[in-house]
């Protein structure tokens, strides 16, 4: 170890040996033995120092100078903290560090963000003012520069211009006339009966629809106290019609505009799976439709067994279509079920009652009587005492338990055979039902139909009461056959209208007709025919023509 030879004994010699003598602390460390040797090699021997010769102020300003840093170097104002930890000189030390510390923070004036220079204080018209001078671009609304007040040059108007023409569309409302219309549309009576009796000669006010809106343009009127006079006026009369009336040569004419309109029934087929809904909503079929044609089915026959997954739903929807774009749709007029690629169901809509006749002309079968009131028997057909008369006999009907005022329904189709007072019945109604069948509704409050009348199964005929012989509301319910009273209970009525002769034939044409619609063909484009459309008129397209062909 020859480098650390030469270290130790001759050129780094540390300095707290070297200088060991002139201090004498036992503890010395090398950093305080440093600081020692610099105070006591400027001032060996104080005592030596002549200061005594020289008496000028500088001297003793001097003098004072070495006696304060003589006394200050005494005090050891910063010791280090990494030695002696725990000793009192260096809880002295760390005293002092932690006051000054203390004393900085104190100085310290604030934690908060050091605020900048106030903002300039602008008020509305300030900033209106910079405003105006600003140039903004035109995306910000361009609002800068200033409204000129009016000069002596500008001269007001004596009154505002009228506006040359005013077009607006007014809406026939419900219960409306058209001409009550007109004149709330700001058109002079005499001239709205005019408008209304040009259009009647075209077709019946009556068939023009609530909610239709009508487009106007009135113009110019002579003076301000006249109402404008209409200039024009269009709308949609009918499905298939528009009508337009306009000013020529100074009265209106009329002009009529057929719209094409195409009334192929919409067919759709398709099969039934795992919902006829949906499969015949996904196949373009209308809701209501669907719902008319599951309705029609059920009507006649079990669901369940009516339709499988596997069958084809068969539907015929009255439709019409016209050329500008708009689409009616109608009720129900087939529909049909197909299992294995035969007919197996076949319903048409027949006649003004609208019932649905099955393809060989035997209509809705009707099972069953309708309750005529939703209440329990409390007394049935056949012998027993009298509430009031107070002996046996015989009772010729059937009580139904109602409260006051539930309508009573009439059991099956029929017409009034009777309506009013009758005796121990109090208000009475009663029906014929053909096949020598009748029905009987006894202590009604009120009567809801008349003599004569024809009702539907299911209809309203009256309301329950206690008129006549009766201890409390309900119903008495009786039934004939072939005018003598029998036990309700013992009648199951089934009508079935069947059709015959001439309306058998229409009916199997009709049915025919429909069949023969293919399924989509409403949908086909009602464009016209290709030969409708014009020849090229230009003279370029003449030539063009043979190249494209080519
Ligand atoms: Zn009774």
């Amino acid at each position: 170890m020859a480098d650390g030879a030469i270290g130790e004994t001759g050129l780094f010699k540390p300095r707290d040996q070297a200088e060991a003598g002139i201090e004498t602390g036992s503890v010395n460390g090398p950093a305080r033995a440093a600081a020692q040797l610099t105070h006591s090699l400027i001032l060996e021997d104080p005592g030596k120092l002549v200061i005594a010769r020289f008496n000028s102020f500088a001297e003793r300003y001097g003098q004072w100078r070495e006696r304060i840093s003589l006394h200050l170097s005494g005090i050891d104002f910063a010791p280090d903290l990494a030695e002696d930890i725990g000793s009192v000189r260096w809880f002295r030390g760390a005293g002092t560090m932690f006051g000054l510390a203390a004393v900085a923070a104190l100085f310290w004036p604030d934690f908060a963000p050091v605020e900048a220079a106030a903002p300039m204080s602008v008020n509305d018209a300030q900033r209106d003012e910079f405003r105006s001078q600003m140039i903004m671009p035109l995306a910000l609304g361009g609002d800068s520069g200033r409204h000129m007040a009016a000069t002596s040059a500008v001269i007001p108007l004596q009154s505002a211009p009228e506006r040359p023409q005013i077009e607006l569309v007014a809406t026939l409302g419900q219960g409306d006339s058209f001409a009550r219309m007109l004149q709330r549309a700001g058109v002079g009576s005499s001239e709205a009966n005019r408008v209304v009796s040009l259009i009647s000669g075209a077709m019946p006010l009556s068939d023009i629809a609530a909610g239709t809106k009508v487009d106007m343009v009135l113009g110019r009127r002579v003076s301000p106290t006249q109402p404008r006079p209409l200039d024009s006026l269009s709308f949609r009369a009918r499905f298939d019609l528009e009508l337009a009336l306009e000013r020529r040569g100074g009265a209106l004419a009329l002009d009529p505009r057929p719209i094409r309109v195409d009334s192929t029934p919409l067919r759709i087929r398709g099969k039934v799976g795992a919902s006829v809904y949906r499969s015949a909503r996904g196949a373009g079929a209308p809701a209501r439709a669907v719902q008319d044609y599951l309705r029609t089915l059920a009507s006649q026959y079990d669901l369940d067994s009516a339709l499988g997954p596997n069958d084809e739903f068969d539907m015929v929807v009255s439709y019409k279509r016209a050329a500008t774009g708009e689409v009616e749709t109608g009720q129900l007029l087939y529909a049909g079920v197909i299992r294995n690629g035969k007919p197996k169901t076949q319903l048409m809509r027949w006649g003004k009652d609208g019932q649905f006749f099955e393809a060989s002309g035997v209509g809705e079968q009707r099972s069953g009587l309708l309750a005529p009131v939703p209440g329990r028997v409390t007394s049935s057909f056949g012998m027993r005492r009298h509430p009031i008369l107070g002996y046996t006999r015989m009772h010729a009907g059937m009580d139904f338990k109602a409260s006051y005022g539930t309508p009573i329904y009439a059991v099956s189709d029929g017409t009034v055979a009777f309506a009013g007072r009758h005796g121990g019945h109090g208000n009475f109604v009663k029906l014929n039902h053909g096949g020598g069948l009748g029905t009987g509704y006894a202590h009604m409050s009120r009567i809801a139909v008349n003599a004569g009348q024809r009702v539907r199964r299911g209809q309203v005929i009256g309301y329950v009461g206690s008129t006549g012989l009766s201890t409390g509301p309900h119903l008495h319910y009786e039934m004939y056959r072939g005018g003598k009273v029998v036990n309700p209970a013992s009648v199951q009525f089934v009508t079935r209208a069947t059709l015959s002769g001439k309306d058998l034939a229409n009916f199997k044409a009709q049915l025919g007709r429909l069949l023969q619609v293919q399924p989509g063909a409403a949908l086909a484009s009602l464009a016209p025919p290709e030969s409708d459309v014009d020849a090229p008129r230009r003279e370029i397209e003449r030539v063009d023509r043979p190249r494209m062909l080519r």
